[in-house]
């Protein structure tokens, strides 16, 4: 039996100060934070009780910003300076939010950088200052429930964000003061906090969110530890909204109401929906009176709900059945199905999806906290309160990813399946004397040929100090973060001159690309690698061919008679013609043949040069350079 560890007051009973980390669940609707305290994720807090913290942020005159549940509170009353839904409008272009900017009642500024400002009495706030605004509030809760300094979070996002969208999270978060240890995906935030990391078996997992205004479905796959998105799908336009508004117009029907109804009357109708609605989530019927508001009070009982609302549920299973026909999955392959999101709390939402799977939906943890509290899971392994053993959540890197070599070759730095994070780095030269820029081509794919692969980016390392070919040492480092983000950056190790760029190597990419892709490598796998070979050799010949030919420029006359450079230049001519036309071994052959032919040479502009490095050089001086 283990013995109680008792400490004195003051002191911890743990031999190493726990280091602070949080979940953060950035929702659309609310957000939440979390984070484990004596062994488990529990949601934190705000002085009055409340955990769910609405992603609504006021914004006032002098640049005093309130958040949470009293701005919601102003929603109305100050339309144009209370933010909210800002989630929708993260990492958006203004092209990309004009159709749903008009919708808004925001003013949008036109600015240089295409970000879509809203103009407020405090100034134009981009959505990554708002979404900062609503961490920050989050962070502060965290480190006062908890009693010191956060050393970091990880933030949800959800499956389909692309690169763009979780670069404006991250860059929220950097505005909050927040570190980020790591972008989660809020599906597989939830499959954790259902423990699903920890077993054994291969698993796959449908994770259904629906929230107050979005559905996402995404399913997952577990393998050996690797939890992997097989497809997303969803409705950025459905949610628990929509059942509200669906209640909102029976009552107006029910009332025989006419007209239109001030704003402030339509805010109290659809808050006494949605009070009905969550009402009907616990009884068989709810009452409504709205007498001051629509002249009408009556009942809803669930039949009638079910009628008005089962379409909306319907449109929830349609996009569940593509998700899990773009996973290429069959229905009952899916072991488990997962509810996420406050509306999942509705009965009928869980019937129809028990009826879909054919078993009924996981819902013993409360939705609206489920993903908070994987998050927070996911910070203590990464901030280091647990063994290194229990690292989860790896991720693998699908294709690999390489450089262009000269020749148009592919030089692989990181291999496919490759788990991340994962740095790896390449010394490379120039090719060319005094070469002094450097064209970086990033590439992914399994094909040898540059021209076989997926091209991700490129750069230019500029201002290498003119040094003769092969001399220059450029250092080249792949890095991959644990969100699945790159890095490239290459480093002229003598002069320090670097330049660098960040991909996201799976954007846009399908699972359908990728399997093309490793099908086309298996397929041309002998003809790309005698490909590479003869490039190799060809690469080889130009280059001799290339070195030889400024040589000769430089020193010909002055250092070979007419007969050395005649065989010199026939040697050159045999070895061009092979170089077009021959196979790998000609090459080869005449490679060599050009290099004892040009021995001799070679040689005496050795010796002429160390001739002239020695010229009004002391012994003594040269014995101290060494
Ligand atoms: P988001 O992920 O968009 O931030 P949430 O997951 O917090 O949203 O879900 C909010 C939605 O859940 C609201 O539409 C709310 O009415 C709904 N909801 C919360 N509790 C219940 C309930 N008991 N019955 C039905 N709907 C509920
Ligand atoms: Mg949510």
């Amino acid at each position: 039996m283990a013995l109680l560890n008792i400490a004195e007051p003051g002191q911890t009973p743990e031999p190493h100060q726990r280091k602070l980390a949080v979940g953060i669940d950035l929702g659309t609707t609310n957000s939440l934070v979390a984070s484990v305290r004596s062994g488990t994720a529990e949601t934190i807090e705000d002085e009055q009780g409340q955990s769910l913290l609405p992603s609504v942020v006021r914004y006032f005159k002098d640049g005093y910003v309130v958040v949470g549940e009293r701005a919601l509170q102003a929603a109305a009353a100050d339309a144009g300076n209370t933010i909210v839904s800002i989630k929708r409008l993260m990492g958006r272009g203004i092209e990309d939010v004009s159709r749903l900017a008009e919708q808004l009642p925001y003013q949008f500024e036109s600015r240089q950088d295409n970000v879509p400002a809203i103009k407020t009495v405090a100034g134009a706030v981009t959505p990554v200052q708002v979404s900062a605004e609503i961490l920050k509030a989050l962070a502060e809760r965290g480190r006062q429930s908890l009693g010191g300094q956060l050393q970091g979070a990880v933030i949800t996002v959800p499956a389909y964000f692309d690169e763009a969208q979780r670069q404006a999270t991250k860059d929220a978060a950097t505005l909050a003061g927040v570190k980020v240890l790591r972008l989660l995906n809020e599906p597989t935030a939830a499959a954790v906090a259902y423990g699903f990391d920890q077993q054994e078996e291969d698993t796959t997992i449908a994770v259904f969110d629906l929230g107050g205004g979005t559905f996402d479905i995404s399913v997952l796959r577990l393998q050996r530890g690797v939890f992997e998105v097989l497809s997303t799908g969803g409705d950025s336009a459905l949610g628990g909204d929509d059942f509200d508004h669906s209640i909102a117009e029976w009552i107006l029907q029910q009332a025989n109401w006419q007209g239109e109804l001030e704003p402030s009357s339509h805010r109290r109708l659809l808050e006494a929906a949605r009070q009905v609605k969550e009402q009907l989530t616990e009884s068989d019927e709810a009452t409504i009176s709205l007498e001051d508001v629509v002249g009408w009070k009556g009942t809803l009982d669930r039949v009638q709900f079910y009628e008005l609302t089962d379409p909306l549920i319907n449109r929830c299973i349609r996009s569940c059945k593509r998700a899990i026909k773009d996973a290429r999955i069959r229905v009952d392959e899916v072991d488990n199905a997962i509810m996420v999101g406050g509306s999942t709390r509705m009965p009928r939402v869980r019937e129809k999806v028990g009826e879909l799977f054919g078993k009924p939906p996981l819902v013993n943890l409360n939705p609206d906290t489920v993903v908070a509290i994987g998050a927070a899971f996911q910070a203590d392994v990464l901030i280091g309160n647990k063994p290194d053993n229990e690292m989860l959540l790896l991720d693998v890197i699908p294709l690999s990813l390489g450089l262009e070599t000269m020749g148009g070759l592919v030089e692989k730095i990181i291999h496919r399946n490759t788990t991340i994070p994962i740095s790896r780095a390449q010394e490379f030269t120039t090719y060319k004397d005094g070469q002094t820029a450097l064209a970086v081509h990033v590439v992914q794919g399994e094909r040898e040929m540059v021209e076989d692969c997926r091209s991700l980016a490129r750069f230019e390392l500029r201002g290498i100090p003119p040094m003769t070919a092969g001399a220059a040492r450029i250092l080249v480092t792949f890095q991959v973060d644990a969100d699945g983000l790159l890095s490239v950056s290459a480093k002229e190790t003598i002069s320090g001159i670097e330049s660098q760029i960040q991909v996201k190597p799976s954007y846009g990419l399908t699972e359908d690309s990728i399997s093309d892709m490793l099908r086309a490598s298996f397929e041309h796998a002998k003809e790309d690698r005698d490909a590479r070979m003869l490039r190799e050799q060809q690469v080889e010949a130009e280059r001799m061919l290339e070195a030889t030919e400024v040589a000769l420029i430089a020193d010909g006359d002055l250092l070979l008679s007419c007969d050395e450079r005649h065989i010199l230049e026939q040697a050159m001519a045999k070895l061009r013609c092979q170089h077009d036309t021959g196979d790998v071994a000609s090459i080869k052959r005449e490679i060599e043949l050009l290099a004892q032919a040009s021995e001799v040479f070679a040689e005496r502009r050795m010796d002429r040069s160390i001739k002239k490095a020695l010229k009004g050089h002391t012994l003594d001086e040269l014995d101290e350079e060494e």
